[in-house]
């Protein structure tokens, strides 16, 4: 739950300003009710009941896109109503609204939003005591809009290009392991949710310290570019290519079988053995491939798929192996 609120800035926003909201309305919802003002206490308590439902939505689907959107409705909604309601004291409530919606929901509906709802009470009017008054509050709110979309904004694109530089691998453009941990632990929930299978592939490049040591880090560099291109190429858009570190990457497949994955990765190092070369000649890589097990946790799938590798590369290289065989792998040339 922790992690969800950390590492999901949108629900961490919906979850707080329910809080918060639920927090700031009750009292006044009790006191409505108290001195017998069953309409405002009526809307108070819609308020509330709308955000909390918003946030269980968010929550439950992980559809934060539309839970924010909803939220941002509500709460300029319920402001306005709030508003039209009990006149004066209620238009303080839009403020924390206008500024909210920009961080609820994208740009382009908050503003309508914010829009649509000072424009709604400065048509019913009765909240406001002069046209000065009105037309301040007009003014302000623009101020408070304007302000909260530069933050908003601003915010939103450091936020991009944070969560970029934390989790692509800037030579090959892939996502690095910090991204793979993360993808890793969620395949292993979705796997005990919903029974789809998966394999994970660890590939490490054959003596690549010698293709540096010969033709330089450069021609190193432009191999693992290569290889990253040829294997994005030749895997499903729902299968996933990560750098696990140096010469080693992992390859997350969803939905395969012990059968579909052992075709996939026989094309997979019959493509290599092709297309992959150096100045010198060809480049192979060992392969050591695991499908997650009923109840295993990503640190022991990684650790099996390891082994596999090691077994791979203690038996010659330009292999395939699969942890649960306990045999050796079959070479390109083997397979061809
Ligand atoms: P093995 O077959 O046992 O895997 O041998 P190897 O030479 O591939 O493995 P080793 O671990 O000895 O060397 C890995 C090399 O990968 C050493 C390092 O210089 C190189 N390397 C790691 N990251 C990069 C990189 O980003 N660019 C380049 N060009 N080389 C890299
Ligand atoms: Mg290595
Ligand atoms: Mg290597």
């Amino acid at each position: 739950m922790l992690y969800r609120l950390k590492t999901d800035f949108r629900l961490s926003i919906i979850t707080f300003l329910a809080i918060s909201g639920l927090v700031g309305i009750s009292p006044f919802a009790v006191m409505r009710f108290v001195q017998g003002d069953v309409l405002a206490g009526a809307v108070d308590l819609t308020i509330m009941f709308s955000v909390t439902m918003c946030m269980v939505y968010a929550w439950v689907t992980g559809d934060t896109a539309r839970s924010g959107l909803f939220m941002a409705v509500v709460a300029c909604v319920g402001a306005v109503t709030s508003g039209a309601v009990v006149g004066e004291a209620g238009l303080f409530w839009l403020y924390p609204c206008l500024v909210t919606s920009f961080f609820l929901t994208e740009p382009r509906y908050a503003v309508f939003i914010n829009l649509a709802a000072v424009i709604a009470l400065m048509a019913h009017g009765v909240a406001f005591s002069s046209p000065v008054q009105m037309w301040s509050f007009a003014a302000t709110a623009l101020v408070v809009s304007c302000c909260a979309y530069a933050f908003a904004h601003r915010n939103e694109s450091q936020r991009e290009r944070l969560e970029h530089l934390a989790t692509i691998d800037p030579l090959t453009g892939v996502k690095n392991r910090r991204s793979m941990d993360e993808e890793l632990a969620m395949a292993v929930a979705s796997a005990a949710r919903t029974g789809v299978s998966y394999g994970l592939v660890l590939l490490d490049i054959d003596h690549f310290k010698k293709v540096n040591d010969q033709y330089g880090h450069g021609v190193g560099d432009e191999v693992l570019r290569d290889l990253v291109a040829l294997i994005e190429k030749n895997i499903r858009r729902s299968d996933q290519l990560f750098r696990f570190g140096g010469e080693e990457f992992v390859v997350l497949m969803t939905g395969v079988d012990q059968t579909g994955l052992r075709t996939v990765m026989h094309n997979l190092q019959q493509i290599m053995d092709r297309f992959l070369k150096h100045p010198g000649g060809k480049v192979t890589a060992s392969f050591g491939v695991a499908v997650l097990k009923t109840g295993e946790d990503p640190e022991s799938w990684l650790a099996r798929a390891d082994e596999a590798l090691y077994r791979a590369k203690a038996s010659g290289r330009d292999q395939i192996v699969y942890a649960d065989d306990g045999v050796a792998g079959e070479t390109a040339a083997e397979i061809a």
